[in-house]
Protein backbone atom coordinates (compact mmCIF):
# COMPACT_ATOMS: atom_id res chain seq x y z
CA UNK A 1 0.00 0.00 0.00
CA UNK A 2 1.47 3.31 -0.83
CA UNK A 3 -0.14 6.16 0.94
CA UNK A 4 0.56 10.20 0.15
CA UNK A 5 3.04 11.96 2.36
CA UNK A 6 2.09 14.34 4.42
CA UNK A 7 5.08 17.26 4.22
CA UNK A 8 5.29 19.76 7.41
CA UNK A 9 5.96 22.92 5.47
CA UNK A 10 4.26 24.14 2.78
CA UNK A 11 7.06 26.19 0.82
CA UNK A 12 7.82 26.24 -2.52
CA UNK A 13 11.18 24.40 -3.76
CA UNK A 14 14.21 27.18 -3.68
CA UNK A 15 15.30 24.69 -6.85
CA UNK A 16 13.79 25.59 -10.07
CA UNK A 17 14.14 23.75 -12.81
CA UNK A 18 15.47 25.55 -16.12
CA UNK A 19 12.94 26.03 -18.77
CA UNK A 20 14.64 26.32 -22.35
CA UNK A 21 15.87 22.52 -23.13
CA UNK A 22 13.10 19.50 -23.90
CA UNK A 23 11.25 19.38 -20.41
CA UNK A 24 9.02 16.34 -19.05
CA UNK A 25 5.59 16.71 -19.63
CA UNK A 26 3.60 14.65 -17.01
CA UNK A 27 -0.11 13.78 -18.41
CA UNK A 28 -2.39 12.33 -15.64
CA UNK A 29 -5.78 11.47 -16.77
CA UNK A 30 -8.10 10.01 -14.29
CA UNK A 31 -10.03 7.02 -15.39
CA UNK A 32 -12.95 5.62 -13.76
CA UNK A 33 -14.58 2.66 -16.21
CA UNK A 34 -12.97 4.35 -19.20
CA UNK A 35 -12.38 0.62 -21.47
CA UNK A 36 -13.88 2.72 -24.79
CA UNK A 37 -11.61 5.41 -24.11
CA UNK A 38 -7.95 4.47 -22.53
CA UNK A 39 -6.66 2.96 -25.86
CA UNK A 40 -7.53 6.00 -27.72
CA UNK A 41 -6.68 8.30 -25.44
CA UNK A 42 -3.00 6.98 -24.98
CA UNK A 43 -2.73 6.65 -29.04
CA UNK A 44 -3.76 10.22 -29.65
CA UNK A 45 -1.80 11.96 -26.98
CA UNK A 46 0.97 10.14 -27.61
CA UNK A 47 0.97 10.46 -31.31
CA UNK A 48 0.21 14.84 -30.80
CA UNK A 49 3.28 14.77 -28.21
CA UNK A 50 6.02 12.83 -30.25
CA UNK A 51 4.66 15.11 -33.72
CA UNK A 52 5.77 17.82 -31.45
CA UNK A 53 9.08 16.58 -29.94
CA UNK A 54 7.84 17.08 -26.59
CA UNK A 55 9.07 14.03 -23.70
CA UNK A 56 6.72 12.63 -21.84
CA UNK A 57 5.07 10.08 -19.50
CA UNK A 58 1.42 9.11 -19.64
CA UNK A 59 -0.12 8.82 -16.08
CA UNK A 60 -3.01 6.55 -16.45
CA UNK A 61 -4.80 6.28 -12.65
CA UNK A 62 -7.46 3.51 -12.14
CA UNK A 63 -10.24 4.60 -9.96
CA UNK A 64 -11.57 1.48 -9.32
CA UNK A 65 -13.31 0.44 -12.10
CA UNK A 66 -15.62 -1.88 -12.30
CA UNK A 67 -14.96 -2.65 -16.29
CA UNK A 68 -11.91 -3.47 -18.02
CA UNK A 69 -10.24 -0.48 -17.48
CA UNK A 70 -7.22 -1.52 -15.63
CA UNK A 71 -6.71 -4.53 -17.94
CA UNK A 72 -6.60 -2.19 -20.34
CA UNK A 73 -3.69 0.51 -18.70
CA UNK A 74 -1.91 -2.28 -17.35
CA UNK A 75 -1.03 -4.20 -21.19
CA UNK A 76 -0.55 -0.40 -22.20
CA UNK A 77 1.92 0.63 -19.17
CA UNK A 78 3.77 -3.16 -19.30
CA UNK A 79 4.56 -2.91 -23.24
CA UNK A 80 4.73 0.88 -23.95
CA UNK A 81 7.39 3.17 -22.32
CA UNK A 82 6.24 6.49 -21.71
CA UNK A 83 2.63 4.93 -20.06
CA UNK A 84 2.96 4.52 -16.15
CA UNK A 85 -0.41 2.68 -14.75
CA UNK A 86 -1.90 3.22 -11.02
CA UNK A 87 -4.26 1.39 -9.39
CA UNK A 88 -6.31 2.47 -6.39
CA UNK A 89 -7.62 -0.54 -4.01
CA UNK A 90 -11.20 0.76 -4.98
CA UNK A 91 -13.11 4.01 -6.82
CA UNK A 92 -12.22 7.22 -4.40
CA UNK A 93 -13.47 9.91 -6.72
CA UNK A 94 -11.68 11.68 -9.51
CA UNK A 95 -10.12 14.39 -6.70
CA UNK A 96 -7.99 11.61 -5.30
CA UNK A 97 -7.50 10.23 -8.61
CA UNK A 98 -6.02 13.38 -9.82
CA UNK A 99 -3.82 14.22 -6.70
CA UNK A 100 -2.86 10.25 -7.05
CA UNK A 101 -1.20 11.56 -10.37
CA UNK A 102 0.49 14.61 -9.05
CA UNK A 103 2.55 12.68 -6.71
CA UNK A 104 3.40 9.58 -9.02
CA UNK A 105 4.19 12.14 -11.72
CA UNK A 106 8.04 12.98 -12.82
CA UNK A 107 7.56 15.81 -15.21
CA UNK A 108 8.74 18.93 -14.81
CA UNK A 109 5.37 20.41 -15.68
CA UNK A 110 2.23 18.48 -15.15
CA UNK A 111 -0.97 18.49 -17.35
CA UNK A 112 -4.69 17.20 -16.21
CA UNK A 113 -6.67 15.63 -18.90
CA UNK A 114 -10.06 13.58 -19.26
CA UNK A 115 -9.92 10.04 -20.11
CA UNK A 116 -12.66 10.77 -22.35
CA UNK A 117 -10.91 13.54 -24.74
CA UNK A 118 -13.58 16.13 -23.88
CA UNK A 119 -10.72 18.63 -23.05
CA UNK A 120 -9.25 19.08 -26.78
CA UNK A 121 -5.44 17.49 -26.75
CA UNK A 122 -4.11 20.11 -29.10
CA UNK A 123 -4.37 22.49 -26.71
CA UNK A 124 -1.39 21.22 -24.40
CA UNK A 125 0.70 21.84 -26.99
CA UNK A 126 -0.60 25.31 -26.75
CA UNK A 127 0.03 25.45 -22.83
CA UNK A 128 3.28 23.60 -23.21
CA UNK A 129 4.70 26.11 -25.18
CA UNK A 130 3.35 28.80 -23.16
CA UNK A 131 4.65 27.24 -20.03
CA UNK A 132 7.98 26.81 -21.79
CA UNK A 133 8.76 29.87 -23.49
CA UNK A 134 7.18 32.23 -20.71
CA UNK A 135 7.94 32.73 -17.36
CA UNK A 136 4.41 31.35 -16.31
CA UNK A 137 3.92 28.58 -13.82
CA UNK A 138 -0.11 27.90 -14.86
CA UNK A 139 -1.35 27.32 -18.21
CA UNK A 140 -5.29 27.46 -17.38
CA UNK A 141 -7.60 25.86 -19.31
CA UNK A 142 -10.93 28.43 -19.47
CA UNK A 143 -14.19 27.12 -21.38
CA UNK A 144 -15.13 28.80 -23.49
CA UNK A 145 -18.10 27.01 -23.66
CA UNK A 146 -19.57 24.61 -20.62
CA UNK A 147 -21.06 21.85 -23.23
CA UNK A 148 -24.47 20.10 -23.31
CA UNK A 149 -25.77 21.33 -19.94
CA UNK A 150 -29.40 20.90 -18.54
CA UNK A 151 -31.52 24.04 -17.08
CA UNK A 152 -30.94 22.09 -13.44
CA UNK A 153 -27.30 21.39 -13.36
CA UNK A 154 -26.59 24.80 -14.80
CA UNK A 155 -29.26 26.45 -12.11
CA UNK A 156 -27.38 24.64 -9.27
CA UNK A 157 -23.66 24.88 -10.69
CA UNK A 158 -24.55 29.00 -10.76
CA UNK A 159 -25.20 28.60 -7.53
CA UNK A 160 -22.40 26.56 -6.31
CA UNK A 161 -19.73 28.71 -8.01
CA UNK A 162 -21.70 31.67 -6.91
CA UNK A 163 -20.64 30.82 -3.22
CA UNK A 164 -16.95 29.71 -4.11
CA UNK A 165 -16.16 32.81 -5.83
CA UNK A 166 -17.51 35.06 -3.55
CA UNK A 167 -16.25 33.48 -0.28
CA UNK A 168 -13.14 32.63 -1.84
CA UNK A 169 -12.73 35.55 -4.27
CA UNK A 170 -11.76 33.29 -6.58
CA UNK A 171 -13.40 33.53 -10.14
CA UNK A 172 -13.89 29.57 -11.26
CA UNK A 173 -17.05 29.48 -13.27
CA UNK A 174 -14.93 28.95 -16.44
CA UNK A 175 -12.23 27.18 -14.59
CA UNK A 176 -11.45 23.39 -15.37
CA UNK A 177 -9.24 20.63 -14.40
CA UNK A 178 -8.21 21.25 -17.95
CA UNK A 179 -4.31 22.97 -16.15
CA UNK A 180 -0.93 22.55 -16.80
CA UNK A 181 1.32 23.27 -13.76
CA UNK A 182 5.30 23.24 -12.99
CA UNK A 183 6.77 21.12 -11.07
CA UNK A 184 6.86 24.16 -8.20
CA UNK A 185 3.32 24.40 -8.45
CA UNK A 186 2.67 20.49 -8.13
CA UNK A 187 5.35 20.43 -5.25
CA UNK A 188 3.14 22.91 -3.59
CA UNK A 189 -0.21 20.68 -4.48
CA UNK A 190 1.57 17.73 -3.02
CA UNK A 191 2.76 19.32 0.23
CA UNK A 192 -1.52 20.42 1.31
CA UNK A 193 -2.06 18.00 4.44
CA UNK A 194 -6.29 18.57 3.61
CA UNK A 195 -8.16 14.95 3.15
CA UNK A 196 -10.83 16.62 1.66
CA UNK A 197 -9.28 17.97 -1.70
CA UNK A 198 -11.22 20.14 -4.46
CA UNK A 199 -8.31 20.69 -6.88
CA UNK A 200 -9.77 23.22 -8.84
CA UNK A 201 -10.16 25.76 -6.12
CA UNK A 202 -6.73 24.59 -4.64
CA UNK A 203 -4.97 24.78 -7.28
CA UNK A 204 -6.15 28.58 -7.65
CA UNK A 205 -5.04 29.16 -3.94
CA UNK A 206 -1.12 28.17 -4.32
CA UNK A 207 -1.49 31.15 -6.82
CA UNK A 208 1.65 31.38 -8.75
CA UNK A 209 1.53 33.26 -12.36
CA UNK A 210 -1.13 32.16 -14.46
CA UNK A 211 -1.95 32.39 -17.99
CA UNK A 212 -5.14 31.74 -19.71
CA UNK A 213 -5.94 29.84 -22.85
CA UNK A 214 -9.38 29.12 -23.73
CA UNK A 215 -11.43 25.41 -25.28
CA UNK A 216 -14.17 24.17 -26.15
CA UNK A 217 -15.43 21.53 -24.22
CA UNK A 218 -16.15 18.88 -26.94
CA UNK A 219 -19.32 16.23 -26.15
CA UNK A 220 -18.29 12.69 -24.98
CA UNK A 221 -17.62 10.22 -27.68
CA UNK A 222 -17.74 6.93 -25.89
CA UNK A 223 -19.36 5.85 -22.41
CA UNK A 224 -21.05 7.98 -20.16
CA UNK A 225 -20.62 10.63 -17.98
CA UNK A 226 -20.08 9.78 -14.42
CA UNK A 227 -21.48 12.03 -12.45
CA UNK A 228 -24.87 11.45 -10.82
CA UNK A 229 -27.17 13.67 -9.64
CA UNK A 230 -26.47 11.89 -5.89
CA UNK A 231 -22.37 12.37 -6.75
CA UNK A 232 -22.92 16.10 -7.73
CA UNK A 233 -24.49 17.02 -4.77
CA UNK A 234 -22.13 15.42 -2.53
CA UNK A 235 -19.15 16.87 -4.60
CA UNK A 236 -20.78 20.40 -4.13
CA UNK A 237 -21.94 19.91 -0.44
CA UNK A 238 -17.97 18.58 0.26
CA UNK A 239 -16.24 21.29 -1.97
CA UNK A 240 -18.54 24.40 -0.48
CA UNK A 241 -18.07 23.03 3.50
CA UNK A 242 -14.14 22.09 3.06
CA UNK A 243 -13.61 25.63 1.19
CA UNK A 244 -16.02 28.26 2.63
CA UNK A 245 -17.24 29.08 5.45
CA UNK A 246 -19.55 31.16 4.30
CA UNK A 247 -22.79 28.91 5.09
CA UNK A 248 -21.49 29.28 8.79
CA UNK A 249 -22.03 32.84 8.47
CA UNK A 250 -25.49 32.54 7.08
CA UNK A 251 -26.42 31.11 10.06
CA UNK A 252 -24.86 34.53 11.87
CA UNK A 253 -27.24 36.16 9.61
CA UNK A 254 -30.20 34.17 10.07
CA UNK A 255 -29.77 34.82 14.15
CA UNK A 256 -29.41 38.62 13.07
CA UNK A 257 -32.70 38.76 11.57
CA UNK A 258 -34.37 36.38 13.96
CA UNK A 259 -33.06 38.68 16.28
CA UNK A 260 -34.41 41.85 14.79
CA UNK A 261 -37.83 40.48 14.27
CA UNK A 262 -38.00 39.31 17.65
CA UNK A 263 -37.38 42.65 19.05
CA UNK A 264 -39.72 44.13 16.72
CA UNK A 265 -42.51 41.47 17.92
CA UNK A 266 -41.30 42.20 22.08
CA UNK A 267 -41.97 45.90 21.31
CA UNK A 268 -45.52 44.63 19.63
CA UNK A 269 -46.13 42.22 22.18
CA UNK A 270 -45.31 45.24 25.50
CA UNK A 271 -47.22 47.04 23.80
CA UNK A 272 -50.56 44.97 23.59
CA UNK A 273 -49.96 44.35 27.24
CA UNK A 274 -50.21 48.16 28.08
CA UNK A 275 -52.32 49.33 25.68
CA UNK A 276 -54.49 46.91 24.23
CA UNK A 277 -55.49 43.07 24.35
CA UNK A 278 -52.60 40.94 25.66
CA UNK A 279 -54.77 37.95 25.13
CA UNK A 280 -54.63 38.48 21.73
CA UNK A 281 -51.11 36.85 21.13
CA UNK A 282 -51.54 33.51 20.66
CA UNK A 283 -50.95 32.98 16.90
CA UNK A 284 -47.79 35.47 17.32
CA UNK A 285 -46.62 32.65 19.83
CA UNK A 286 -46.80 30.09 17.57
CA UNK A 287 -45.44 31.18 14.90
CA UNK A 288 -42.02 32.88 16.56
CA UNK A 289 -42.04 29.12 18.09
CA UNK A 290 -41.93 27.31 15.06
CA UNK A 291 -39.74 30.50 12.95
CA UNK A 292 -37.22 30.36 15.49
CA UNK A 293 -37.02 26.93 15.93
CA UNK A 294 -36.76 26.23 12.31
CA UNK A 295 -33.86 28.61 12.32
CA UNK A 296 -32.08 26.65 14.66
CA UNK A 297 -32.31 23.46 13.54
CA UNK A 298 -31.36 24.31 10.19
CA UNK A 299 -28.18 26.33 11.55
CA UNK A 300 -27.87 23.43 13.61
CA UNK A 301 -27.79 21.21 10.23
CA UNK A 302 -24.87 23.09 8.19
CA UNK A 303 -22.70 23.59 11.74
CA UNK A 304 -23.26 19.54 12.03
CA UNK A 305 -21.88 19.73 8.53
CA UNK A 306 -18.64 21.34 8.99
CA UNK A 307 -18.58 19.00 12.28
CA UNK A 308 -18.39 15.91 9.66
CA UNK A 309 -16.20 17.28 7.72
CA UNK A 310 -13.63 18.43 10.67
CA UNK A 311 -13.92 14.68 12.06
CA UNK A 312 -13.33 13.17 8.66
CA UNK A 313 -10.23 15.52 8.38
CA UNK A 314 -8.91 14.43 11.85
CA UNK A 315 -8.90 11.15 11.38
CA UNK A 316 -5.96 11.69 8.85
CA UNK A 317 -6.92 8.82 6.55
CA UNK A 318 -5.32 8.63 3.33
CA UNK A 319 -6.83 10.08 0.39
CA UNK A 320 -6.41 7.32 -1.76
CA UNK A 321 -4.42 3.69 -1.29
CA UNK A 322 -2.46 2.66 -4.37
CA UNK A 323 -2.78 -0.90 -5.07
CA UNK A 324 0.19 -1.04 -7.10
CA UNK A 325 2.15 1.22 -9.69
CA UNK A 326 3.31 -0.49 -13.57
CA UNK A 327 5.62 0.94 -15.67
CA UNK A 328 7.69 -0.64 -18.25
CA UNK A 329 10.97 -1.06 -16.74
CA UNK A 330 13.28 1.27 -19.13
CA UNK A 331 16.67 -0.78 -17.90
CA UNK A 332 15.69 -4.18 -18.54
CA UNK A 333 12.76 -4.02 -20.67
CA UNK A 334 10.33 -5.78 -18.87
CA UNK A 335 7.11 -4.84 -17.41
CA UNK A 336 7.58 -4.77 -13.79
CA UNK A 337 4.95 -4.48 -10.86
CA UNK A 338 5.82 -1.94 -8.51
CA UNK A 339 4.29 -2.99 -4.97
CA UNK A 340 4.63 -2.54 -1.20
N1 LIG B 1 -13.51 9.96 -13.13
C1 LIG B 1 -12.78 9.34 -12.11
N2 LIG B 1 -13.43 8.91 -10.99
C2 LIG B 1 -14.77 9.08 -10.81
C3 LIG B 1 -15.49 9.76 -11.82
C4 LIG B 1 -14.83 10.19 -12.96
O1 LIG B 1 -11.57 9.18 -12.23
O2 LIG B 1 -15.30 8.66 -9.77
C5 LIG B 1 -12.81 10.43 -14.34
C6 LIG B 1 -13.41 9.93 -15.66
O3 LIG B 1 -12.91 8.65 -16.01
C7 LIG B 1 -13.00 10.99 -16.65
C8 LIG B 1 -12.99 12.26 -15.78
O4 LIG B 1 -12.91 11.82 -14.43
O5 LIG B 1 -11.69 10.78 -17.16
C9 LIG B 1 -14.22 13.11 -16.01
O6 LIG B 1 -15.37 12.33 -15.77
P1 LIG B 1 -16.68 12.47 -16.66
O7 LIG B 1 -16.31 12.53 -18.11
O8 LIG B 1 -17.59 11.37 -16.26
O9 LIG B 1 -17.24 13.86 -16.15
P2 LIG B 1 -17.88 15.04 -17.04
O10 LIG B 1 -16.99 15.24 -18.22
O11 LIG B 1 -19.21 14.53 -17.41
O12 LIG B 1 -17.89 16.21 -16.11
MG1 LIG C 1 -16.29 13.90 -19.49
Amino acid sequence: MLYNKRACNIFAPAFRTQKGENKLLSVIIPSYNEEGNVVRAADTVSQLLEDNAIDYELVFVNDGSSDKTWEMINGLAQSRQHIVGVNFSRNFGKESAIFAGLEVAKGDACVLLDCDLQFPPEVIIEMYNIWKNNDVDVVEGRKKSRGKENFVYKAFSHLFYKMINGSSGLDMRAASDFKLMDRAVVDSLNAMPERLTFFRAMSSWVGYKTEQVYFDVRDREVGESKWTVGKLIKFALNNITSFTSAPLQIVTVCGIITFIISVIMGINTLYNKFFGDASAGFSTVIILQLFTSSIIMFSLGIIGFYISKIYEEIKQRPRYIIKEIVRKDTFSGGGYKWKK
